[in-house]
């Protein structure tokens, strides 16, 4: 992976946007299906769905990218970028957002995702402060359960789903081509990031899981929030992940133990190696899964 990508992974920081050097960013477009189109930058993977009726695309990196991006889309099509569907309101998902609708596409999203980005916001994880954003970035369609959009042959099925990376969150399902992008729900390169600062939640993250795994079969393809390409096998295996360290931590709820002694007893091993040294680190998503279990009670 670009070594600027995986710095910029699942960093929501319109802050990082600014200091950072895009320059040195290429997009890298793969084939997912007929029509059908991954592309990575740096920041969250876009889905690029070209056709007759025009492009739609879900999510947009950082705003330094956007021409790079709308050069990656001009390479496949001539046809204009008619919508972006925004999977939730981090920097590195929306960071286009202004530049694209000012090229004429209608920025879509959850009502959430709207309210975040029209107001100062503060991630927790980061303790930092996100300014809201210019009046030409927000959505200016918003949806607060579903919406199907009837395009290019195909139904695209965006879905809200209950509080999970954050309260906004949308997966969204091409019928036809059996493809699935899931937003931050699912990444493949790092545990869950909850942003529990912008409503998210552990239980909620493991909830999407099961719907991504309900309307999909073993041929769904899915992009990622962040990470490589996948197959359902790969969403089973993270839904296992999560659901065993959910357990593993509850046992020590319920064996009395503290955090500290949970987190030393290391719920997370058998994924450390693959995903440990990425942004969220085990003890830190130990103490979020400790903190929704403990507060439930
Ligand atoms: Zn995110």
């Amino acid at each position: 992976m670009h070594r600027l990508a995986l710095l910029l992974s699942l960093a929501p920081a319109p802050a990082l946007a600014q200091k950072d050097d895009f320059s040195k960013v290429t997009i890298k477009t793969t084939q997912v299906a007929d029509g059908l189109y991954m592309l990575e930058g740096a920041g969250g993977n876009i889905g690029v769905a070209v056709g007759d009726d025009g492009v739609f695309v879900i999510d947009d990196q950082f705003a330094p990218l956007a021409p790079k991006v709308k050069a990656a889309i001009a390479a496949l099509t001539k046809k204009p970028i008619k919508f972006i569907l925004n999977t939730h309101w981090h920097g590195d998902h929306v960071g286009g957002n202004e530049a694209f609708a000012a090229g004429g596409a209608v920025i879509v999203a959850h009502e959430n995702v709207r309210k975040r980005m029209s107001t100062e916001q503060f991630i927790e994880r980061f303790g930092k402060k996100v300014p809201p954003s210019p009046r030409g970035a927000l959505p200016i369609v918003t949806f607060t359960r579903d919406l199907t959009f009837h395009w290019n042959g195909d139904e695209i099925q965006v879905t809200h789903v209950a509080a999970a990376h954050t309260d906004g969150d949308s997966i969204v399902r091409f019928k036809k081509a059996n493809v699935v992008h899931t937003g931050d729900c699912f990444v493949t390169i790092a545990y869950p990031f909850v942003d529990r600062s912008s409503g998210g939640s552990y239980q909620g993250v493991i909830a999407a899981a099961d719907q991504l795994l309900a309307t999909s079969d073993a041929r769904t393809r899915f992009i990622p929030g962040h990470g490589v390409l996948s197959a359902r096998a790969d969403v089973e295996k993270w839904k296992a992940m999560l659901s065993t360290i959910r357990e593993r931590v509850q046992r020590g709820i319920a064996a009395k133990k503290t955090l500290a002694e949970i987190q030393a007893s290391q719920p997370t091993k058998d994924w450390d190696p693959r995903l440990g040294k990425g942004f969220i680190k085990p003890n830190d998503l130990i103490a979020v899964v400790y903190g929704e279990l403990t507060a439930a009670k």
